[in-house]
Parts: structure tokens; C-alpha cells; sequence
């Protein structure tokens, strides 16, 4: 568990008792300052509660802030004081416990606190609108089918012509309202659409279970009965338990049991789900079990969808809420179970602004509240296996695959040996043509998008490079551009080499559309979907795709690890991954961990109904163990193998770390600013418990036109590194370099570039 310092918490009467009749109110801002702000009562009404909204000046101008807590004094004098200009609720927005959560985490990252309660809340309410409910939003969007119609097709029928293009043109689809200011007599001509299947109405935002058939669900096996019992059994009290089920082994089955008795009695469950975990099946697995009423909070929504849920979690209406990282912060007054689903993901860290873990808030939030917390992931992380032994999580096992369904077999291709064109080796696209004549799905899985991570010139060796940044363009075929995967930066594909004239460019390496145009080429008859951010950039796309493969009209998949989450395709019997190496060498240690997590993932795609699965990898280190673990299906030994390595290196879960950030266009200034950083940190960690490390240019020194440095900070123990903290970011914030560079700091790091 955490132990966060405290620091520059005033509690009242610290610094000066005024006169006692007078209360004191104390905002949260949203402000880059790391403190609260004192104001007095409104000059009219009653006193606003901690956890309400309050419009207050500042400065110039006027923001809304929330309140703290109202007390009796004030560090500053009384005439320095203004009065709060509005309260906005009359009953706290902010549950206490919810408050009290997000007090923590401000201290415990080191982040303003008006910031972390502005992430913290959906953006109509931090723009000062009431808590509302909604009722469910229809929205018609375009299908596939529609998108590939032309106009004139529908010449004959205007209106319909005018509707299909403007539910075309429109991102988010278009709702009754929008549909009925373009044509007031819209349901029929949209009526006709959807027969045609070019439309669809959708039920968006808050999703009330719909009256459908419910199936059966299936007997547990007396693994998961286990696991299901030692939930229930937890209930009442803070647990967190580590659930450990191989890809397959019926884990969300696990979760539905035990939310179920849970739901029936009134309570609710928060149950978090990875970035693109959540998806549309994964929503209706859970709607066609219950029969309460779901809310879902995810990036892709907008802002009045998201209060809507927002508002039915946290009157209790809702019984369950499915969300992506920021649903940890959703107020749930009869909360009895939180789920984190794929612990392990990476997208649980918010990478900017507020850079906390929503796994690590769902851990804390269960302590606080009093709760259960289960942990679910085929590869759990580290950090999670590590509280184990001690005792402070508990761990359950799936340890196989339900029904008749067995984990797939796992080869190696050894590629020093194989002769390879555009990244398949002979063994892969034999086994892919073998599932082609059988009639079952491959996927073929490439972490890169695009067609070449490179562009070279074949005659004089130029290869072409971002101008912002300390990185090659990435080549991008079907649009004819050269893109740079780390900023905005883009250009056309030039004809020439700018360096020597010839026209004798090509790619270097591949990508997701290299590899689909040598599948089409291999296979001319084969049914071949390419997922990946820019073939799913459109809204509804994903969901598109996922539909097509789940329809069999799909036979070879090229993706990401978009594919590799989550997904049940049972007809799926092939997996090959062209570029398993990536990430092997790399100079964070993590990266084994995350690879070794990543395969898992896609693997456990193959084989999970009836059939079979085989699994393929190409790679150029087949001596590694990392490879030699995986093919067992030996998790856990390679997480001992792992853990030791971490021990002896002193890396996380053995240490706790922060990195501090900064970056400036002028080249040397972040460095300049970290090694002044370090002597002022230097000067406090004189007790040797925390241990700076030594300012570097970032691994990609340049990027986006700013120049990167960085500066680890290691302590054996939780305690000291926060006891470090907190004064060293005040000696930091008062230093004029700070001013001069754009900085941050790290808790808990993810990614240490
Ligand atoms: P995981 O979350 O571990 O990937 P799921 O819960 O999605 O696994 O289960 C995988 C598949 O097996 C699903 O189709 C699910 O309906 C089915 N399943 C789960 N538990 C059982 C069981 N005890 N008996 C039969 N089928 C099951
Ligand atoms: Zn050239
Ligand atoms: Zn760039």
C-alpha cells in the first residue's frame, strides 16, 4: 500500500486564529498552484458544504472551484479575503470519501489539487452545469455498407439522399433533433436507410439494459467457483485480490457471478476495463446478464453522454458502471466491488496532466471505502505479483481454459534461418494458406502501423527524417505520406530523393500495410481486414471491423495490439507475430515484461472455442527466455525470472521511483534546469534513503521541436521518497529555471521516457 506525506496541507488555525464567528471557505481551483484558496461565506444564503461546487474570482477572472472544507481560520488576514460569488449545489457534488480519495492523490502525485478534481469530473459539471440523467440518446450512424453507396444511387430520392450525406458527414452520428432540422418529416427516408442496412440507431450514452433473451449462464468449473466464493466471502471489507486466469479461462465469467448477487441486493460495481477493452461486446455480455441498469464511461463519448452516466452512478441508479481510466473517480454511493480488468495494461497510467494509475486509485479507493478489489489479468504485473507473498493481495488461479478448449500450441520460427519477404516467413504463410483451406481465421499480428518505419534512397542511403524530432518518418502507402509516429509532423511522399535526385525511394522494414499487400498478393482470393489507428481513425469503425470478423466474413486479420485485447473470435485458430524481437533490447526495463504481456495477449486469441489454436513466432532470439517461457505457458515462471532481475538491479517493485521531466526549445535549457535540480535535491536527501540519479537527455533527446531531459529519483522506501518530494518540488517551483521550462513530475512511472 501507499504512504503519502503530507505536505502543505494547512489545516485550519495552523497559522493564525482570527475572530471565530467567521468561517472560512477552502477551494480547489483549477489552477497549476499545488494549494488550496481561501475565500469567505457568500454575502447571501447558506454556507456551501465541502465537495460543492462554487463559482469564486481569481485574479481577473472567475472560476469554479470545490470546496474543500469550511472552517475557522485563514492563513491570510480577512480584508485579503473575497467572498464566494455563487454556490452552485446545495448538497456536496463530491461525496467525502470521493473527496478524501482525491485529497490523497494529490499529494500522494504531487499534482495540484484543483487540477486532480477537475480530471476528476466530467466537463459539463466543471463548467458549472447541474447533474443530469438523461434517458438514453438515439443516434443514427452510418454503416459500412452505407459509406460505400454513391449519391447516385438515391437520385430519385432527395431526402434520403440529404440524410444519408449529412449522417455521413457527421462524426458522432446525428440524433432525432439533428435529423429532424434537416428534413421535419425524417422517419420515413431514414426508415428506408436502415432497411437497406446503410443506417443504423444506436442507443448511446447511458445504456439501459434492453428487455432481450437472457442465456444461461454457464456452470462454473471449481476453479472459478473458487474464485467466486473467496469474492463473496470478501465482501464488506477492503480485500484485493489478484485474479490470474490464463487467456480464456472464463475470467469475466467470474466477475458476472459475483456482481450478481451483489446487484440484486442494491449495491453497485465499479468495473474498469483498459482503453479499447471496452468494447461493444464486452458491454453487451454484461447487458444481457442484468437486468439493472449499466452506465459506461469511455474516452469516445461526448461530453453530455458522459454526464448523463456520470449523474446515474453517482445518485446509485445505475448499478454498474463499465469505464476507461477516469471512471475510477465516478462517486458510487452503495459501492460494494471494483474490478480492474487486464491490471497489467499500460493504458491504465494517464501519461500527461495528472499522471496517476487508475488501478493503483482503485486499490486506494477500495481501502478507503471499504471494499473488495479484484485484479484480473491473464499476465499480471509485477508490481501486483510482488504483494502476494507478503500477504497483502490475494491470489486466485484459473489456471485453465474452460469447456474443451485448450491453450494453443506455441512455435517458434527461427528467422536467422528462413528466408523472410515483407516480414512472412515460409512457415507462417503456409500455416495462414492451411486455415484458408479449412475456412478459419488468422490473425496476423504487427505492433507497427503504416508501411515501413522507414524511407530510404536505395542510391545514396538517405533516410528520411522528422524535423522535429530525433526520429525517422514513418511511410504511409495508402495515403502517400511520410508520417512521424511521435508528433503531428507530415509530408508527401516525395517522387525524388531530396539528397541526390534519383527516384529510387522505398520502405524500409514493415507495417500493418506492407504486410496486407502481400497477403493480398500471396492470397488473391482471401478475405483480408486490416485494424489498426489510421484503418479505424472514423468513429464506428472499430465496431465495424469487429463485427465483420464476427460475421466470418473475414479470413486473415493484420492488426495491432488493438486485436490483442479482450476478443473472442472462435473461429480464429492461427496467430502469428512477424516482429516478436520488438522491444527485446530495449533500454527500459520494463519492456521484457510488457513484451512477454503483449504475445500472451494476441496468443491467447488463437484456439479459444473448439478448435484448436497454433501460435507462431518469428524471431531472430529464440534462445531467450523470455520465448522459451512463453511457449510454455509458464507466466509465473517467467515472472520469478523477472522478479530476481528487478531484485538484483533494484529496480521496481524493490524500489520506488519518480522522474522528473522537463523540456524546452532551446537546446541544453531542460538539461541545465535538471542539473540544477539535482544539486538543490542533493542538498535534502542527506540520509541516503532516496537517491538521485544523474540528469539525462531523454532517449529521444528531441521531440516535437522541444529538447527533453530527465532526472530519476530511487527510494527503497514508499515513505522516504514521498518525505523527499513534496519539499523538493517547493525548492524547484521557486527556482527562476523553472520558470524558464516546461516540467513535471512522475509518481510511479510507466514509461520512463
Ligand atoms: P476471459 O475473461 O478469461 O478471457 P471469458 O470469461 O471471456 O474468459 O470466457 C471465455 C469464454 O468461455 C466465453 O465465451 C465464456 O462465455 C465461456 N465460459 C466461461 N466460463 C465458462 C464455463 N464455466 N463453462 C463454459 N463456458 C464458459
Ligand atoms: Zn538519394
Ligand atoms: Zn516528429
Amino acid at each position: 500500500m501507499f504512504h503519502a506525506a503530507p505536505w502543505r496541507r494547512t489545516p485550519c488555525g495552523r497559522f493564525r486564529p482570527m475572530s471565530t464567528h467567521v468561517s472560512i471557505i477552502q477551494v480547489a481551483v483549477p489552477s497549476p498552484l499545488r494549494r488550496h484558496f481561501d475565500y469567505l461565506p457568500p454575502k447571501t444564503g447558506p454556507l456551501p458544504q465541502a465537495g460543492a461546487r462554487v463559482r469564486v474570482p481569481f485574479g481577473r477572472r472567475e472560476l469554479i472551484g470545490v470546496v474543500l472544507e469550511v472552517c475557522a481560520h485563514s492563513r491570510w488576514p480577512h480584508h485579503k479575503l473575497k467572498p464566494v460569488l455563487e454556490v452552485l449545489d446545495s448538497q456536496p457534488l463530491i461525496s467525502s470519501d470521493m473527496l478524501g480519495l482525491l485529497r490523497w492523490a494529490a499529494e500522494y502525485y504531487q499534482h495540484p489539487v484543483g487540477e486532480v478534481i477537475q480530471a476528476a469530473l466530467p466537463v459539463l459539471l466543471r463548467r458549472g452545469q447541474a447533474p443530469q440523467e438523461g434517458n438514453g440518446l438515439m443516434v443514427w450512424r452510418l454503416t459500412d455498407i452505407g459509406r460505400q453507396q454513391a449519391p447516385e444511387t438515391l437520385a430519385r430520392a432527395a431526402v434520403q439522399r440529404r440524410l444519408w450525406q449529412a449522417v455521413r458527414d457527421a462524426p458522432h452520428g446525428l440524433d432525432a433533433d439533428s435529423l429532424a432540422k434537416l428534413a421535419p418529416a425524417w422517419r420515413a427516408p431514414v426508415r428506408a436507410l436502415e432497411k437497406k442496412g446503410w443506417v443504423v440507431v444506436e442507443r448511446r450514452d447511458v445504456s439501459v439494459s434492453m428487455p432481450m433473451q437472457r442465456p444461461m449462464p454457464p456452470k462454473l468449473n471449481p476453479a472459478q467457483q473458487a474464485a467466486v466464493v473467496a469474492i463473496q466471502a470478501a465482501l464488506g471489507a477492503y480485500q484485493c485480490l489478484l485474479l490470474h486466469g490464463v487467456t480464456g479461462s472464463g475470467k469475466t465469467e467470474v466477475y458476472l457471478h459475483a456482481m450478481d448477487a451483489i446487484c440484486a441486493q442494491g449495491g453497485q460495481v465499479l468495473v474498469l476495463v483498459p482503453e479499447i477493452g471496452l468494447t461493444p461486446q464486452l458491454v453487451q455480455r454484461f447487458q444481457q446478464r442484468f437486468s439493472v441498469s449499466i452506465a459506461i464511461l469511455h474516452s469516445g463519448m461526448n461530453d453530455t453522454e458522459r454526464l448523463h452516466a456520470w449523474t446515474r452512478a453517482s445518485s446509485g441508479k445505475a448499478a454498474i458502471v463499465i469505464g476507461t481510466r477516469s471512471a475510477v473517480f465516478t462517486p458510487m454511493p452503495a459501492l460494494r466491488l471494483m474490478v480492474v480488468d487486464e491490471e497489467h495494461d499500460g493504458s491504465y497510467k494517464q501519461q500527461d496532466g495528472f499522471r496517476y494509475s487508475a488501478r493503483d486509485l482503485a486499490v486506494a479507493r477500495a481501502s478507503r471505502e471499504r471494499v473488495p478489489v479484484v485484479l484480473g489479468s491473464a499476465t499480471p504485473s509485477l508490481e501486483s505479483l510482488s504483494n502476494v507473498q507478503p500477504g497483502r493481495y490475494r491470489l486466485l488461479a484459473l489456471p485453465e481454459r474452460t469447456g474443451s478448449a485448450l491453450l494453443p500450441r506455441v512455435s517458434l520460427l527461427d528467422m536467422r534461418k528462413l528466408s523472410v519477404h515483407d516480414g512472412l516467413s515460409p512457415p507462417l504463410v503456409d500455416a495462414l494458406r492451411l486455415r484458408l483451406e479449412r475456412g478459419e481465421q488468422s490473425l496476423v499480428f504487427i505492433n507497427r502501423r503504416g508501411y515501413a518505419p522507414v524511407c530510404a534512397c536505395r542510391d545514396c542511403g538517405w533516410l528520411a527524417p522528422c524535423p522535429r524530432c530525433d526520429a525517422r518518418l514513418t511511410l504511409h502507402k495508402r495515403s502517400g505520406r511520410l508520417r512521424c509516429h511521435h508528433c503531428a509532423s507530415e509530408t508527401a511522399l516525395p517522387k525524388k530523393c531530396p539528397a541526390c535526385g534519383a527516384a529510387n525511394l522505398h520502405g524500409l522494414g514493415e507495417g500493418t500495410e506492407r504486410v496486407e499487400d502481400a497477403l493480398t498478393k500471396l492470397f488473391p482470393a482471401a478475405r483480408i481486414e486490416r485494424v489498426d489507428r489510421d484503418s479505424t481513425r472514423r468513429k464506428g469503425a472499430f465496431e465495424d471491423k469487429l463485427r465483420k470478423i464476427h460475421a466470418g466474413v473475414v479470413d486473415i486479420l493484420v492488426g495491432t495490439q488493438m486485436l490483442a485485447k479482450g476478443h473472442d473470435f472462435p473461429n480464429l485458430t492461427l496467430v502469428g507475430v512477424v516482429n516478436a524481437d520488438q522491444g527485446l533490447y530495449s533500454v527500459d526495463f520494463r519492456s521484457g515484461e510488457q513484451l512477454f504481456q503483449r504475445i500472451v495477449q494476441v496468443a491467447g486469441r488463437a484456439g479459444r472455442a473448439v478448435k484448436p489454436g497454433e501460435v507462431l513466432i518469428q524471431t531472430y532470439h529464440p534462445d531467450n527466455p523470455v520465448f522459451h517461457a512463453l511457449q510454455q505457458h509458464d507466466y509465473m515462471g517467467y515472472t520469478q525470472y523477472a522478479l530476481d532481475e528487478r531484485r538484483q538491479a533494484q529496480f521496481p517493485p524493490f524500489s520506488h521511483l519518480a522522474l522528473l521531466r522537463a523540456e524546452s526549445p532551446n537546446a541544453g535549457k531542460a538539461l541545465g534546469f535538471m542539473r540544477q535540480a539535482q544539486r538543490l535535491g542533493n542538498a535534502l536527501a542527506t540520509n541516503g534513503l532516496v537517491i538521485l540519479g544523474e540528469p539525462l537527455a531523454s532517449p529521444m533527446e528531441k521531440r516535437a521541436g522541444r529538447y527533453r531531459a530527465q532526472l530519476l529519483v530511487t527510494a527503497a522506501q514508499r515513505g522516504a521518497l514521498h518525505e523527499f518530494l513534496a519539499p523538493w518540488l517547493a525548492l524547484l517551483e521557486d527556482e527562476s529555471e523553472s520558470k524558464k521550462v516546461r516540467w513535471s513530475l512522475d509518481v510511479d512511472p510507466v514509461d520512463m521516457y
